[in-house]
């Protein structure tokens, strides 16, 4: 399972749930605050328009593997499957 970044608007901190794609847009606990006003941190496709965009999540995020578009493009498409 991927490891999603998240970010809690309570307390503005950050966290990372290792959990399934299905569940990744749902809310999840801050761990520090226990507040489930989180959003996931998206970076590949930005589908949040979220105001401030980190260039470092982008880095990161796109960096770690393929399937930006299920290979439909030219740029991921040597997944086999
Ligand atoms: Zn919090």
């Amino acid at each position: 399972m991927p490891i999603y970044e998240y970010r809690c608007e309570s307390c503005a901190g950050k966290f990372e749930v290792l959990t399934r794609f299905a569940e990744r847009d749902k809310a999840q606990v801050c761990p520090t605050c226990e507040s489930t006003r989180t959003r996931v941190l998206v970076s590949s496709f930005a589908s949040l328009t979220a105001g401030e965009s980190s260039a470092s999540d982008f880095a990161s995020e796109s960096s770690g593997g393929g399937g930006c578009c299920g290979g439909a493009c030219g740029s991921c498409g040597s997944s086999p499957n």
